[in-house]
């Protein structure tokens, strides 16, 4: 089946080619570990598991790496500003190495949670010190750097295809608008490779190098760990969109600059997903963390539904509210197979809809839709699940956990359902109308069937 992907490169759907046939090489840019992630970080890792997920089904063998932020990234995302895991330090007490495996781990939490696959490789930016410096000297041997007051610099002006994913105008505006511009750099759009610590202050993280005591530039570790683990050339680059005029630019301009080749062939981002209109973000304060929901009662699974019910090129609003209607969506599917037969054989028919409708620049919403088509249709219910549990391997809804999960009933509700069977054999139809709303105030749902009763307790 022939893939297409909106690559960011050229601004257009493409057909997917991979460099080696049935091999995929995935790198996503990972989290800063300097606080919790929001549920947009989240959103954004759920669709590029979803991705992998989609390639596996079509028989790819994919390689993904995911880099963890650590150290360099600047409050400014620019290279103005403490270094964010320094001011968490600063603020909490703790050091910064504590910070960074303290966030890690809710990290990995959260995305085991949210049934996100681990990926492959995942690197820490103080994991690869000595390749970040010997990548720096590739960049300085090939006259890519100048040095001023507070560290080293890549000169943008230097490699013509500088700016190529955005439009350099918007990088120019990027530098001015968001911090005081350093005065010393050639360009606006030049960025730092190397810092150097601050004379008056130990940092909890610094390295000596040749240039002197400091730390990388956040863009650098992707350009490195990605060459370390996927080769010069790489197949699918992802992250979100705010990546796509400085992050992600400068990343490439780093990577081409070392190596004379395009670092990946596409580059896809997702959109943000937002609240009450706004941008979701941690250093504004103004986010929900998985713990927010859980806290809600909301099941991480139902957050992973809602998010795969909008394309993820279009802006998601959160809300409650659709949190809400997500959860009851996802327990009605339950709700729905635990009543199958065991899984038989999948409709190759309504399968070849479903990919196809990945296929199409991973068309979720769509995808879905084949999901409910496929519980609607008068295909026989052992075939029912047996293509659910299909659709299921690429959606990620745990469906086959929940659903043997929907199976074990609390210990108060079996004498409760043995109460009601008896009643029912005495036709004693008040006794069992009262179990059985005792047995739902216990969230069990009962259905009579011409094989007796039978319970399931729907849980997320
Ligand atoms: P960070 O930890 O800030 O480096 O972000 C981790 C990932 O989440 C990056 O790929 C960002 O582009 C992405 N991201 C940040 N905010 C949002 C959001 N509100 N919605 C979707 N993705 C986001
Ligand atoms: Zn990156």
């Amino acid at each position: 089946m022939k893939i297409h992907l909106y690559n960011s490169l050229n601004r257009k759907k493409e057909e997917f080619v991979p460099i080696k046939t049935g091999k995929v090489g995935l790198y996503s840019c990972g989290p800063t570990v300097y606080d919790h992630p929001h549920i947009g970080n989240l959103g954004a890792y759920i669709v590029w598991d979803v991705l992998k997920r989609f390639l596996i089904s079509q028989g790819y063998r994919v390689k993904h790496v995911m880099n963890i932020t650590d150290v360099g990234h600047l409050t400014s995302d620019a290279d103005e500003g403490e270094d964010k895991l320094e001011l968490a330090s600063r603020r909490s007490g703790r050091s910064a190495w504590q910070i960074a495996e303290y966030f890690l781990k809710v990290f990995r939490n959260n995305i085991n949670n949210l049934n996100i696959v681990e990926p492959d490789r995942f690197i820490r930016a103080t994991e690869t010190i000595k390749e970040q410096v010997h990548f720096i000297k590739i960049l300085s041997d090939k006259g890519f750097l100048y040095k001023i007051n507070d560290g080293l610099y890549f000169d943008t002006s230097k490699l013509p295809s500088y700016g190529r994913l955005a439009n350099l105008q918007a990088v120019d505006l990027q530098a001015g608008a968001r911090v005081e511009e350093n005065k010393e750099k050639k360009n606006p759009s030049d960025f730092a490779v190397w810092k150097f610590s601050p004379e008056d202050k130990k940092r909890d993280m610094e390295w000596d190098s040749p240039w002197g005591v400091g730390f990388p530039g956040w863009h650098l570790e992707c350009s490195v760990m990605s060459r370390m683990e996927l080769g010069d050339t790489f197949d699918i680059h992802t992250g979100g969109e705010d990546h796509l005029s400085l992050h992600h630019p400068n990343e490439m301009a780093q990577s081409e600059a070392a190596t004379g080749q395009l670092q990946a062939n596409y580059w896809l981002h997702n959109a943000f997903i937002k609240y009450q209109g706004g941008k979701m973000s941690k250093s504004a304060g103004s986010f929900f963390t998985l713990e927010n929901i859980k806290e809600k009662s909301y099941a991480p699974m139902a957050y992973r539904f809602l998010v795969l019910q909008n394309h993820y090129r279009s802006p998601l609003n959160f809300t409650w509210e659709s949190l809400s209607a997500a959860q009851a969506g996802l327990k009605n599917i339950v709700r729905e197979i635990a009543f199958y037969d065991k899984p038989k054989k999948a409709s190759k028919d309504v399968l070849s809809e479903f990919y196809q409708a990945m296929a199409d620049d991973l068309a979720t919403p769509r995808a879905l839709s084949f999901l409910q088509e496929v519980i609607n249709s008068n295909l026989k219910s052992g075939d029912k699940l047996a293509t659910i549990f299909k659709m299921d391997k690429v959606l990620g809804l745990d469906l086959e956990n929940l659903r043997d999960k929907s199976q074990e009933l609390p210990s108060e509700a079996h004498t409760l359902l043995k109460d009601r069977e008896l009643a029912r054999k005495n036709k004693d139809w008040t006794e069992s109308d009262r179990l059985r709303e005792k047995l739902t105030a216990l969230g069990i749902d009962i259905y009579d069937t011409p094989k007796g009763q039978k319970a399931i307790w729907v849980r997320l």
